[in-house]
This record gives C-alpha cells, sequence and structure tokens, in this order.
C-alpha cells in the first residue's frame, strides 16, 4: 500500500502550490483530458525513489466543492493514514499564533512532522529557518513551492519515514487478475464483493494472510482466477462492528494503485456524480485498466435506465474505450459479463505489440490523414516501437514531435485503439525526436 504523506498549515502558505509540484502528472495525454478533472486534494508524488500519496488537507477543509460533505472526517482519515505529516509554514509571515496552534493539534496524534518553511524565494535561508526554530521541531525544510525550488530536500526529509513499497507484485497468472472494486458509499460495493465471493461460504478473517491492512482475497469465477484486493466491502465484511466504517478516498487510491482492473462502481440510479468523474481521473492517473459497471439496475424505470445511459454518454466521454456493464448486486445479474469485461480490459493491457505491426499501422494512419501545420511546423512521424504494457506504450520517433496537435495525437490514439482492438485500457503514445 502507498504511504500517505499529508500537508497542513495555515491558509495561504503554500500548500496547494507544493501539492501542485509534487503530483504534476508526467503523463500529458491524461493531464488534458477535455471533462476529466483533476482531484485538487489527493495525488501520488512520483518525484525521487518511493511514490507515496499526497494529500492536501488544507484543500479539504476548506468550504469548495468537497467531496461529499465528506471533508472534516477526510481531513482526520487522512492525518490518522498518514506515515508523516508535513506541517507548512511561511516565511514571509513569519511564526504565526495560529501555527503554534495547528502544531500543538497535530502533536496530540503522535505522528512524525517535519516543517517546510516556504517562500523563502528572496530571502535569507538560514534567518528565515531560525524563526521557526522556536517551534521545536526537530526537521525544518527550506522550500520556494512556486519556483519548484527544495522539493530535493523535502524528500530527502521524508524518505526515512516513508515504509519501503513492497515489490511490485509478479503477475502471477496463479493469483489471478488484481481486481479493485471502487466506488462512493452505498453504491453496492460490499453487496457486489460478497456476491462474488459466493455468499456465505467465505469468511474473509478466515483466509490466510489476511490482515486489517492488506486484504487481498481470491476468488474463482467461470474457472478464472482474480484477487479482489482491499476493498471496503471485503473490509466491512471481515469486521461486522464496523459496519458504518467511514469512506476513505485514500484507501480507495490505494487499491487503484494496487490493481491491475479497477472495477468503477455507480449507482445507475444516480448517474455519473463528479466524484465518480474524479475517482475515474485518478484510475487514469494511474494507467490503470477500467471497467465501469451501473449497479442497481433491479430498481429502474425504463425512462431512469434512458437516463443513466444518457449520463454515461456525456459525462464519461474522456473514457469512451472503457465497457459499460449494467448489473445488479443484489440480484447477481450482470456479473458474468461484468467479469468478462475485466478479462477483456486486463488482456488489451497486457497486449505485447511487435514493431512491424505497429509501423504497419502507423504508415496507415499517416496515410489516413497526415498532421496538419502549426505555426508553419509540419511534423514527421518516421517510424515506431513498443514501449512496454501496463499501459500498452507505443513510441513514435519523428521530428518536430512537440509540434504535433492534440487533435492528431487523438487521431493516432483512436486509430491504433480500432486496428489493436484495445477495449478498456489507457493507451500511452510516448513522442520522441531524432533517432
Ligand atoms: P494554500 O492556501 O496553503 O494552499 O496556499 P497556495 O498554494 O494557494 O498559495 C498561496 C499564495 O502563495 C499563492 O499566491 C501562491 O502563488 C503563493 N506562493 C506559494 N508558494 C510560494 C513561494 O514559494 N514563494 C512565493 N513568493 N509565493 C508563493
Ligand atoms: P457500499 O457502501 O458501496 O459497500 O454499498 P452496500 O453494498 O452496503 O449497499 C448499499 C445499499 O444498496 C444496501 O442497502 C444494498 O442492499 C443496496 N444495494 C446494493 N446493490 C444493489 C442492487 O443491485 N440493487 C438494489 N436495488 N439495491 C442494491
Amino acid at each position: 500500500m502507498l504511504p500517505v504523506v499529508a500537508l497542513v498549515g495555515r491558509p495561504n502558505v503554500g500548500k496547494s502550490t507544493l501539492f501542485n509540484v509534487l503530483t504534476r502528472t508526467r503523463d500529458a495525454l491524461v493531464a488534458d483530458q477535455p471533462g476529466l478533472t483533476r482531484d485538487r486534494h489527493y495525488g501520488i508524488c512520483r518525484l525521487g525513489d518511493s511514490p507515496f500519496l499526497v494529500v492536501d488537507t488544507g484543500g479539504l477543509s476548506g468550504d469548495d466543492e468537497g467531496i461529499d460533505g465528506l471533508t472534516a472526517k477526510q481531513v482526520e482519515l487522512a492525518i490518522a493514514e498518514a506515515s508523516i505529516v508535513v506541517f507548512m509554514t511561511d516565511a514571509r509571515a513569519g511564526l504565526m499564533a495560529l501555527d503554534r496552534d495547528i502544531l500543538i493539534d497535530l502533536r496530540k496524534r503522535g505522528k512524525p512532522l517535519i516543517v517546510a518553511v516556504n517562500k523563502t524565494d528572496g530571502l535569507d535561508e538560514t534567518t528565515s529557518l531560525a524563526d521557526f526554530a522556536a517551534l521545536g521541531v526537530a526537521t525544518l525544510v527550506p522550500l520556494a513551492a512556486s519556483h519548484g525550488r527544495g522539493t530535493d530536500g523535502l524528500l530527502e526529509a521524508l524518505e526515512p519515514h516513508l515504509p519501503a513499497d513492497a515489490p511490485e507484485e509478479a503477475p502471477s497468472a496463479d493469483l489471478g487478475i488484481r481486481v479493485a472494486i471502487v466506488g462512493r458509499p452505498n453504491v453496492g460495493k460490499s453487496t457486489l464483493v460478497n456476491r462474488l465471493l459466493g455468499e456465505d461460504r467465505v469468511v474473509v478473517s478466515d483466509i490466510a494472510g489476511t490482515t486489517r491492512d492488506s486484504i487481498r482475497v481470491p476468488i474463482e469465477r467461470d474457472g478464472k482466477k482474480y484477487m479482489l484486493i482491499d476493498t471496503a466491502g471485503v473490509r466491512r465484511r471481515a469486521r461486522v462492528e464496523e459496519a458504518i466504517e467511514k469512506f476513505s478516498v485514500i484507501k480507495t487510491l490505494q487499491s487503484i494503485a494496487a490493481a491491475q482492473v479497477v472495477v468503477v462502481l455507480l449507482d445507475a440510479a444516480e448517474g455519473v456524480s463528479e466524484q465518480d468523474a474524479t475517482m475515474i481521473g485518478h484510475v487514469l492517473n494511474e494507467s490503470r485498466a477500467v471497467v465501469i459497471a451501473a449497479n442497481k439496475w433491479d430498481n429502474l424505470t425504463k425512462y431512469q435506465r434512458e437516463q443513466c445511459e444518457t449520463s454515461l454518454e456525456r459525462r464519461l466521454d474522456f473514457v469512451a474505450w472503457a465497457e459499460r456493464v449494467f448489473i445488479s448486486a443484489l440480484h447477481g445479474s450482470g456479473l458474468r459479463e461484468l467479469m468478462r469485461a475485466v478479462d477483456r480490459a486486463h488482456a488489451s493491457a497486457t497486449k505485447q505489440f511487435n514493431s512491424s505491426e505497429l509501423n504497419r499501422a502507423l504508415e496507415a494512419a499517416y496515410e489516413g490523414y497526415q498532421p496538419p501545420l502549426v505555426r508553419g511546423h509540419s511534423p514527421k512521424l518516421r517510424y515506431a516501437h513498443p514501449g512496454g504494457t501496463n499501459p500498452p506504450t507505443i513510441v513514435i520517433h519523428g521530428s518536430r514531435t512537440k509540434h504535433l496537435a492534440e487533435s492528431y495525437r487523438r487521431y493516432l490514439e483512436n486509430f491504433f485503439r480500432k486496428r489493436f482492438k484495445l477495449i478498456g485500457t489507457p493507451l500511452r503514445l510516448e513522442f520522441r525526436d531524432g533517432e
């Protein structure tokens, strides 16, 4: 499970600026998808050697849109789940009374703590830090977040507190495809998990190797193996007394990171909510294969079903390539189709290309439609080769590829998707100039 770093501090000290620096996605194709809203509070940091989850708690406690009124709880959860808290202060404002109050509160929680002194740009670093030494926190890190300065020092200070990431699990056929089932509270996750587990036959706590924090539940359906990973549903099943366990965005993101295929469950009666779309955004940021399942289909009138289909089409056009299935976890209908879609998504995500088929495809795409001139530049695409799986990646060499229009990138992506029958997986195109 990805370790968690919580950013805490007064408003305006630069938390969201730092959050953006740490979590900026290197995958511009994902970042620029129209219709996809980036989560401004939760993201994964991939700078440095060990990835971790960053939570901007300031963003959560504000009264901006939030997450269905769950925000105060989410701040509590974030700090409770954090391996370390970064307490952020403002060198220009100096040490304020509110800083001291926040620190008193943080100290009660007994979490490892470092103080990041931001906005040191143009100031004398030693003097700026000296002011905050009065807080009595051992580690002070100078930052200039808006200039992207100081992150190396910050990562260095964080590193010893981040539990070593477990080595990437081997995609072993014996263990089955790792599937996470995610969704807002009450969409039917635990009902679905229990259905898939086969009603009352399996008691999760009896499965060897399951602990409260790492639950992997093997299941078999139609002769195929799957590993359900750490879903709220499984957890709840394991500990009945926690039936009203709080919904945790962090747990959801950790599950997404650990999965190969993510099933995003929606409540069909409600259509696609903002939070659903944001969750799918996280799945894409992690480049995971995805299946969208509209649950509680049993409960809908014909009119409501049409409404739901329209909502899926309109609000999720940035994942038009993901399969939609309509299920009833309660009655068990549609589950075979769901698991087949999981299989197809996984097969696409792990598809191996060879260079000659890629080059033929690139040629065909180029013949069909040539890159438009952008400010007088005419980008050239010369050849392609495979760049890996999960997600499938195609590396395209050429010249002036920086000037390739976004619309042309999309054209190529769709062309390759169709040609190689890729369903349910992100596809990454990497462009390189020269040899
Ligand atoms: P938050 O409320 O803690 O999330 O703070 P923001 O990230 O929104 O930053 C508040 C203001 O401080 C913005 O105007 C930022 O541009 C500015 N800011 C953030 N980091 C720095 C920095 O390193 N140096 C300077 N000079 N300004 C900064
Ligand atoms: P979770 O919070 O996502 O784990 O949701 P639950 O599995 O606890 O389900 C929330 C409520 O929705 C419960 O009352 C379920 O019985 C109900 N529910 C779940 N799946 C279905 C379904 O397919 N059809 C109908 N009608 N109700 C469902």
